[in-house]
């Protein structure tokens, strides 16, 4: 089994409900158990900021699916949740789910960059990633604890409970 971190995100329609149905959706993924996830986070839209504020979640899931294959189950998780891909990047979304970590591999291709590029600047990641995971430590040797001295809330609240 592979430790798997996927975050989830939503600004657009219902963020709490999307992010709710994302769970469940992952909860029924083949081949995969899934551990735990954060509560549900509030945070400022990154990028644009003409768009509403954002819902998020950190889930933990242990899998056997190959890299590429489950980075497909997610993006069709998007799709069936109505999301939309625009050329305007960070734009508003009715759902995002990001392969975060994949055990301790580096995966670097044309469809899939592990870990995720932007883990370690984004409060709406790393913090709730440190409460399901609060021991962890990256690949490059790295603990979560460290990076997280050096990432300001930015507003960052917990919203509620899954
Ligand atoms: P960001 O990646 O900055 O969070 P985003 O999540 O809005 O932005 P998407 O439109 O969801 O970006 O994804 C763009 C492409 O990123 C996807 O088609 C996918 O192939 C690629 N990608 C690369 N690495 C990853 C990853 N670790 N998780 C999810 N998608 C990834
Ligand atoms: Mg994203
Ligand atoms: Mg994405």
């Amino acid at each position: 089994m592979h430790i798997c971190y996927i975050g989830i995100g939503s600004n657009l329609a219902t963020p709490v409900q999307n992010a709710k149905i994302a769970i469940a959706a992952l909860k029924k993924l083949p081949q995969s158990h899934f551990v735990s996830c954060s509560k549900l986070y509030c945070s400022k839209p990154m990028g644009p900021s003409d768009q509403p504020d954002y819902i998020n979640a950190v889930a933990q899931l242990n899998t056997t699916l190959e890299p590429l294959a489950l980075l497909d189950a997610l993006q069709q998780i998007e799709l069936q949740q109505g999301r939309v891909r625009k050329a305007e990047r960070w734009g508003p979304r009715t759902l995002d789910l990001d392969l975060l970590l994949y055990g301790q591999e580096l995966i670097n291709n044309e469809r899939l960059r592990v870990p995720h590029y932007g883990i370690k600047q984004r409060e709406f990641v790393l913090y709730p990633l440190s409460e399901i995971a609060p021991n962890l430590v990256f690949p490059n040797g790295e603990s979560l604890r460290h990076v997280l001295q050096s990432c300001p809330l930015n507003g960052l609240q917990v919203h509620s409970d899954i």
